[in-house]
């Protein structure tokens, strides 16, 4: 099926905090020329362009960052996989700050972020890749790979040493749908234990209870409680998302992982995009004169 790239509509603003820094930050969200891809700007740093792409990478075991030319931009993955879960593939966004804002720790601020902007259908293809042969990365027990399939979908099993974590699996085919549906919600997660070792390593000080599900050695500590029963392994999928996305293009395959996280899924993209005989990139980047569909989203969030 002939698919077209995509953009915003219109420019949205966003404020938070980081994640990690605990820094106010402001972010523009903009519309971007087809064939752009998602670029982000370090608006405080003189306007320094750092594309979200494999070659300006790197990944801890806490979040995704990109650098380029001494800037970066860390913790991207959550608003990464809500581009890639509305199939935005082009967007220009303003920064002045090193740090994504958390927001509530889930994608779904970004997502209605997005659906207000409106979507904007553009007349170049899409291109995707198609996986043709299997291709993994593993660390340990943690592990990732990519089968070939007709259309992409996702399996994923954590078994953490924790009581509500101990065996959480999830297999879900990747739509709009279901990215909007069963995903975009889940917010990240994270254990008492470790926030003094994260904080006096400088990392988590802007972690509270309000932009993440935090656990002590036997329950959730949230008054709110879980948007899922299953929303630590949700939310694994949605960080996975926002990861391969930085291949460039949507993958059509099976991704099948246990126990990933950012560094690993980072590997996963290298490594596929090291071995182009595991795959076959389907669509050209050709303009077409036919007016592509309008898509159009509704988001309700269940909070
Ligand atoms: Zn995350």
């Amino acid at each position: 099926m002939m698919r077209f790239q995509r953009t915003i509509k219109n420019t949205m603003a966003v404020e938070g905090i980081g994640l990690h820094s605990g820094r106010p930050v402001r972010m523009l969200l903009q519309p971007a020329a087809a064939g752009q891809g998602i670029v982000f700007i370090r608006t405080d740093l003189g306007g320094v362009e750092i594309a979200a792409a494999a070659e300006n990478t790197s990944a801890t075991s806490y979040a995704t960052t990109l650098s380029r030319n001494n800037a970066s931009i860390k913790t991207v993955e959550h608003l990464l996989a809500a581009l890639a879960g509305l199939g935005i593939d082009n967007v220009t966004i303003e920064i002045d700050g090193e740090e994504l804002p958390i927001l509530d720790g889930s994608a779904a601020p970004f997502v209605r972020l997005i659906v207000e902007a409106g979507i904007q259908m553009q007349s170049l293809q899409r291109s995707t890749i198609k996986i043709t042969k299997p291709i993994f990365v593993r660390e340990g027990s943690k592990q990732v790979a990519l089968w070939p399939a007709d259309s992409p979908s996702i399996s994923y099993f954590i078994d953490f040493d924790h009581p509500l974590l101990r065996e959480q699996a999830m297999n879900i085919p990747v739509s709009e749908e279901s990215f909007l549906r069963e995903l975009a919600d889940a917010r990240t997660f994270g254990f008492l234990s470790d926030v003094q070792m994260l904080q006096a390593n400088g990392l988590a000080r802007g972690g509270s209870l309000e932009n993440a599900v935090v656990l002590d050695e036997q329950k959730v500590l949230n008054k709110e409680g879980l948007r899922h029963r299953d929303e630590f392994v949700r939310h694994k999928i949605l960080d996975l998302i926002g990861d391969l996305s930085l291949a460039g293009m949507p993958i059509i395959g099976h991704v099948v992982a246990h126990k990933a996280g950012h560094s690993l899924n980072a590997r996963m993209v290298k490594k596929l995009l090291e071995h182009p005989e595991c795959w076959t990139v389907i669509g050209s980047p050709a303009a077409t004169r036919e007016l592509p569909q309008e898509a159009h989203y509704q988001y309700q969030a269940s909070l």
